[in-house]
Formats: C-alpha cells, sequence, structure tokens
C-alpha cells in the first residue's frame, strides 16, 4: 500500500507545494510568514518550496514580478508573493467520437473558459484538428489570456498513441486518423507544445486528481461510451505499456460476445458493453433508433430492456476486470464515460462478476464505482496532463488526500 520512502518524500513535497499555491490562489498575495500560517508548514518549507516555485517561474515576488530571487532572504522585510498567472495556463483538448472539448486553466486547475461542438471525431483527423485549433482561440479570447501565457496543451484521443511515433496506433479504431501524428498537427495549427495521451488515461488521471480515484494509488478506469477503454494508473503514474497500446480492453473477447467489431475480431467487450451497443440493442427491442441520452433516461426510467443489457454489459465488464484484478490487483476501479450515469445498476453487476471470478484476495480489496467527473472527465484529465507533465512547469502534483 505505502510506496518507497522516496516516493512519499516525493508526494509529501507536490502535496505541500500544492498547499502553498492553494494559499496563494485563495489570497492573491501574501508573505511567506502567512503562507506558512495558512498551510501549517514551517517557514523553512515554505522558503525552500517558494524558492523552486519562483525558480520554475510560478510565482512572482512584489512588484518586480519579472525580477530573479534566488538565494537567502533572511532580514529583509516580508515580501509579498503572488501566482504568476502568465506562467501557468493550461489548455485542454477532448476529442471524443462524436464531440469536442476545449478549456483553458490556470496553474491551480481553475478552468476559466470551456466550450465544446458536435463533432464526427472519426471521419477526418484534419477537420478535427482544424476545428480544435478554433476552439482553442475562442476559449483563450474568452478568458482574456494570450497565447503566450499557455505552457503546454493536453489533448486526447479516442484510440491508442504510439508512444514512439506519437502517431495514433490503430487504422481500424480512429479510422480517419490512421498515421497522422496528432500532437505534431495541433502544435503546428497553435505554436505551442502538445502531449497526447488517449482518453481513458486520461479519464483515469482525472477521477485519480479530482473524483472517485482520490486516495487511490492503484486504479483501473474503464470508459464505456461509443468504445470501451481502460485507462490504467498504478503508484500514482499511468501505465502506457511498451507501445502505448496499454488498457485497450474493449477488444477482449466478451463471455456472450458473438457480433462482429469494428477490429475486425468477433464477439470483442466493445460489441455487448459500449453505450453504442447497448443502445442498438435497445433500439431492436423498440424497433427504432436510440441515442446514447436516451438509453440513459430509459435506464433511469426503469425501462425492461434498458435496465436488462445494462445490466449484462456490468457482468462482461465484471469478468474482464476478474481478469485485470488477478494480473494487476488494483484497489479501486471505476466505471467512467457516458454509461458512468448508470450507477449502481452497472458496477454491482460488475462487482459481482469480479467475486466470482477473480482470486478472492484480489477481489476483496477492490472496490467498484462510477466516475463522478461525467463527460468532462478527458477534459479535465488532459488538463492535468499539461500541468503535471514531467518536464512541464507546475508539478504540483495532485491534490491527494492529506494523510493523518
Ligand atoms: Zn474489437
Amino acid at each position: 500500500m505505502e510506496s518507497a520512502d522516496s516516493g512519499s518524500l516525493r508526494s509529501l513535497r507536490e502535496l505541500n507545494r500544492g498547499r502553498v499555491i492553494d494559499a496563494l490562489r485563495g489570497r492573491g498575495t501574501a508573505s511567506r510568514a502567512e503562507i506558512a500560517r495558512a498551510t501549517g508548514l514551517s517557514r523553512s518549507t515554505v522558503s525552500s518550496i517558494v524558492s523552486d516555485l519562483i525558480e520554475a517561474g510560478l510565482l512572482a515576488e512584489g512588484a518586480e514580478a519579472t525580477g530573479v530571487a534566488h538565494g537567502e532572504s533572511g532580514g529583509r522585510p516580508p515580501v509579498l508573493l503572488s501566482l504568476n498567472p502568465s506562467a501557468g495556463l493550461a489548455v485542454g483538448v477532448d476529442f471524443g467520437h462524436t464531440h469536442l472539448r476545449v478549456a483553458v486553466s490556470d496553474l491551480s486547475h481553475e478552468v476559466l473558459a470551456e466550450t465544446w461542438r458536435e463533432l464526427d471525431v472519426d471521419h477526418s483527423a484534419e477537420e478535427g484538428l482544424d476545428a480544435a485549433a478554433e476552439l482553442v482561440h475562442q476559449v483563450l479570447n474568452e478568458a482574456k489570456v494570450g497565447r503566450k501565457a499557455v505552457i503546454g496543451v493536453g489533448m486526447g484521443v479516442p484510440g491508442p498513441i504510439n508512444r514512439a511515433t506519437g502517431a495514433v496506433g490503430s487504422s481500424s479504431i480512429l479510422p480517419g486518423w490512421v498515421g497522422v501524428n496528432a500532437s505534431a498537427e495541433l502544435e503546428q495549427r497553435l505554436g505551442l507544445p502538445v502531449h497526447v495521451e488517449n482518453d481513458a488515461n486520461l479519464g483515469a488521471l482525472a477521477e485519480f486528481v479530482w473524483g472517485s480515484g482520490r486516495g487511490h494509488r492503484n486504479i483501473v478506469y474503464i470508459k464505456l461510451s461509443s468504445g470501451v477503454g481502460a485507462g490504467l494508473l498504478f503508484g500514482g503514474r499511468l501505465h502506457q505499456g511498451a507501445g502505448g497500446t496499454a488498457g485497450e480492453i474493449g477488444h477482449t473477447p466478451a463471455m456472450n460476445g458473438t457480433a462482429i467489431c469494428r477490429c475486425g475480431s468477433r464477439g470483442c467487450l466493445e460489441t455487448v458493453a459500449s453505450a453504442r451497443a447497448i443502445a442498438e440493442q435497445v433500439g431492436v427491442s423498440r424497433g427504432e433508433p436510440v441515442t446514447t441520452k436516451e438509453l440513459l433516461e430509459l435506464t433511469a426510467a426503469a425501462d425492461a430492456a434498458a435496465t436488462r443489457l445494462i445490466g449484462e454489459a456490468g457482468r462482461e465488464i465484471g469478468v474482464a476486470l476478474a481478469g485485470l484484478c488477478n494480473l494487476l490487483n488494483p484497489d479501486c476501479v471505476i466505471i467512467g464515460g457516458d454509461l458512468s450515469a448508470a450507477g449502481e445498476l452497472i458496477t454491482e453487476p460488475a462487482l459481482e462478476s469480479i467475486r466470482r471470478y477473480a482470486i478472492s484476495s484480489a477481489a476483496e480489496q477492490v472496490t467498484v464505482v462510477p466516475g463522478v467527473l461525467g463527460d468532462r472527465a478527458e477534459l479535465l484529465g488532459a488538463l492535468a496532463l499539461v500541468l503535471q507533465a514531467p518536464d512541464g512547469v507546475l508539478g504540483s502534483g495532485p491534490p491527494q488526500e492529506v494523510a493523518a
């Protein structure tokens, strides 16, 4: 459960950095002594963290906002510190299969402006990336901030990303994006550094930072929307795998799967447990097409077909998760994406399957909960990706639970 000492120290320091930033965010300006009082941290800890943050360009001292302040500052009258807003804006871009969302946040993760539009992302990468660039300019205008203030752009794509090339990794999953280096393309359009990540990984990151995964270290996040994907976050870090395609759980065989899948296989989990597949089946029962939104309304109204199919999907997901629990021993499974709205109707049967098919020690240690960030999870994850990038400027780390 506990990470190694060095890991604990690092997270403690990250946590403390977050506290210092929070204290400043609440006050606008504060002296080191005020920050120490507000956070309960020692003055030497505060001084050391403040020095780091100034060096990283995240804090400014007094009126000399651009001055460099190295070294000891003993004996001087209290100097007021403030967050340097021009150092910490992040942009998040989330491509879903049917939508595009964009937001800008400051370095304290506060969202300043956000917008979205419907878009058939599968269709063409070119079109999607052009639209993303346009929406980025729109949110920056809305937030009244310049492009120069942006330290990076996080982008989520609903498909595997090849780590080595940065290209979308599978021709069958996002057909319109074959071989497209999405981050390079968006960088070219924006003139800003772009970090790209698979959408389920971003969902995992967001739930870890702000949502159901807070306080957990070993998380499996299952995104159930048009497709089915998983984000694996272990020891507080995303697991991407050798080539970046870790988490493609949607294309593993389902127990009762028979339909042909868009990947070319038959009976993939996605063909029985994605929102799209379930909506299609409910449509058959009703004799008319059903959208995902209608599916969720029918589920909330206890429609027989919708409830049955959601329960079956939960059981199938649980079978796949049982294998994952045996292999990876997570402490928290989060059901995200469109179907997170089904709550216990999907988490209960999933947990039942885990208890039935996983070894009991692994099954006993895991909780299965719906995600709480809804359709903004991937967007928030894209922001977190920038704010936490190892080479990024912030590094305040996720606001983890404070140990007693
Ligand atoms: Zn498949």
